[in-house]
C-alpha cells in the first residue's frame, strides 16, 4: 500500500470538502439539463491550487507531487467526472511547458495555467489520426516571423472555454520528426477567429464539458507559440505528458467508480425487498464486496504508478497498467452499481446512470485500451518502445 502523508490527507480533505459542498448537490441536475460547468468551480479550483499542482512554487505552482495529483484528481471525480476533467488540461499542458518550453514561455504561461486565469484545451486528434498520432496532418507553414494552420481536428473537449488550444501541428513531411506543439492563446468563446470553425459532438456522456470538431483556415499564429521555439518535436513532448495523463485518467476513473460503490452501498442499506434490506442478500453483499475489491485494486495501481513518477523513474508501463485496468474497473463498477439499484438505476433522478455513462469514456480517451495493452506488450515482450 502507497502510504499518505499529513500533507496529503489534508489536501484529500480539502477536496473533500469542496466537492461535498459545491459538486455534488448540483452535479446530476446540470448534468440532465446539459448544462455547463460552472465558472464558479473552475475559478475555486485555480484559487484552491488544484490547476497548478505539480507545478514548482516559483512558476505560480502547489509544487507537490504527482500522488497528491491522483488524490485530488480522485476526489474531484467522485463528484463530477468533467469537473477533474479541467485539471486534466491543466496538467497535461503545465507538464509539457515545464519539460519543454523555453523560460520565456514558461513564465508567460505557467503562473496563467495555475491560477486558471488561462484554460487550456488539446486539439491533438484528428478525423483520420486518433491511435496513430503521428499521422497528424493539420499543417503549420512558415509565414514570416509566424506560422499559418490550415486542416481539421476533432474532440478538441473545452475548445469554447479554454484560452490556449495545444495543437499538434505538422511542420514538415517526415512522420514523427515533422510534428510540431503550438500554444494558440485566443479568447474564451467558439468565434475567436474568422479562421476557425467549430461545431460540437453530441456525446451521450462527460456533460459539463463539450467537445468539438474544429476547422483550421489559414489561422496565423506567432513564432513564439511554438513549444521550445523548436519544430519537429512535438511529438516527443506530446509522449513526455502521457505518464502524468495516464495516471490522472486512472485516478478519474477510480474517482467515479467510488461514487458509485457509495451510492450502492447507500441505496443497498435502504432498499427493502423480502422483508429485509437488499444489503442483506448475499448476493448483493457479494456484488459490493467485489465492486470494492475492484476500486482498491485500481486506486493501488494508480498511487504506485504516481510513486513510481515522484521517484523519477520511467513509468510508462505502470501508468499503461493502472490506467488500462481503471478504466475496465470503473466500467465493470458503475454497471454493477446501476445494478444494485434496480429501475431506479435506469432513471435520471439517480446519480448512478450518470457515474455509469461518463465511466464509458475511460476505455476511449487518453490513449483506448487496446493501445494500453499494446504500450504493455511492447515492453514486456519486445524489450522497449520504439
Ligand atoms: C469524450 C471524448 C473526449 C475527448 N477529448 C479529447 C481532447 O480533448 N483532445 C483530443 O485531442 N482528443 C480527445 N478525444 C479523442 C480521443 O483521444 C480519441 O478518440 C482516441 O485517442 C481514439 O482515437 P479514435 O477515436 O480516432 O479511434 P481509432 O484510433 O480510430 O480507434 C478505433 C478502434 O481501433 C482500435 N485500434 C486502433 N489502433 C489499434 C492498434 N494499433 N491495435 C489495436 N487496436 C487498435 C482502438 O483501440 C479503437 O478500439 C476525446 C474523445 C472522447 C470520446
Amino acid at each position: 500500500v502507497v502510504e499518505l502523508s499529513e500533507t496529503h490527507r489534508e489536501i484529500q480533505r480539502s477536496v473533500r470538502e469542496f466537492v461535498k459542498s459545491k459538486v455534488e448537490p448540483l452535479a446530476n441536475t446540470l448534468d440532465s439539463r446539459e448544462a455547463p460547468l460552472p465558472d464558479e468551480w473552475i475559478r475555486a479550483m485555480g484559487e484552491l491550487g488544484y490547476l497548478g499542482l505539480t507545478v514548482p512554487e516559483s512558476y505560480g505552482g502547489a509544487g507537490l507531487d504527482a500522488l497528491a495529483m491522483a488524490l485530488v484528481t480522485e476526489e474531484l471525480a467522485r463528484g463530477w467526472l468533467c469537473v477533474a476533467s479541467v485539471m486534466t488540461r491543466a496538467i497535461i499542458s503545465s507538464s509539457m511547458i515545464l519539460a519543454h518550453g523555453t523560460e520565456a514561455q514558461k513564465k508567460a504561461w505557467l503562473p496563467r495555467l495555475c491560477s486558471g486565469e488561462m484554460l487550456s484545451a488539446a486539439a491533438f486528434t484528428e478525423p483520420a489520426a486518433g491511435s496513430d498520432l503521428a499521422s497528424v496532418s493539420l499543417r503549420a507553414d512558415r509565414d514570416g516571423d509566424g506560422y499559418v494552420l490550415r486542416g481539421e481536428k476533432t474532440w478538441c473537449t473545452f475548445a469554447d472555454r479554454a484560452h490556449v488550444l495545444t495543437v499538434l501541428a505538422r511542420t514538415s513531411g517526415a512522420k514523427h520528426e515533422g510534428l510540431s506543439l503550438f500554444f494558440v492563446e485566443k479568447e474564451p468563446s467558439l468565434s475567436f477567429s474568422p479562421h476557425v470553425s467549430a461545431s460540437p459532438i453530441p456525446t451521450i456522456g462527460y456533460k459539463g464539458v463539450t467537445s468539438y470538431a474544429l476547422s483550421f483556415d489559414g489561422l496565423r499564429v506567432p513564432s513564439q507559440a511554438l513549444l521550445g521555439g523548436v519544430e519537429g518535436k512535438g511529438f516527443r513532448q506530446l509522449m513526455s505528458s502521457f505518464e502524468y495523463a495516464r495516471i490522472q485518467t486512472a485516478a478519474r476513473a477510480v474517482g467515479v467508480a467510488q461514487a458509485s460503490l457509495d451510492a450502492a452501498i447507500g441505496y443497498a442499506k435502504e432498499r427493502v425487498q423480502f422483508g429485509v434490506p437488499i444489503a442483506q442478500h448475499q448476493v448483493i453483499r457479494h456484488k459490493i464486496a467485489k465492486m470494492a475489491t475492484d476500486v482498491e485494486a485500481a486506486r493501488q495501481l494508480c498511487r504506485f504508478a504516481a510513486r513510481a513518477k515522484d521517484e523519477g523513474r520511467r513509468c510508462d508501463l505502470e501508468a499503461g497498467y493502472a490506467k488500462a485496468f481503471a478504466a475496465e474497473m470503473a466500467e465493470r463498477t458503475t454497471t454493477e452499481a446501476m445494478q444494485v439499484f434496480g429501475g431506479y438505476g435506469y432513471s435520471k433522478e439517480y446519480d448512478v446512470q450518470r457515474y455509469w455513462r461518463d465511466a464509458r469514456v475511460f476505455r476511449i480517451f487518453e490513449g483506448t485500451s487496446e493501445i494500453q495493452y499494446e504500450v504493455i506488450a511492447k515492453r514486456l515482450l519486445d524489450g522497449g518502445l520504439a
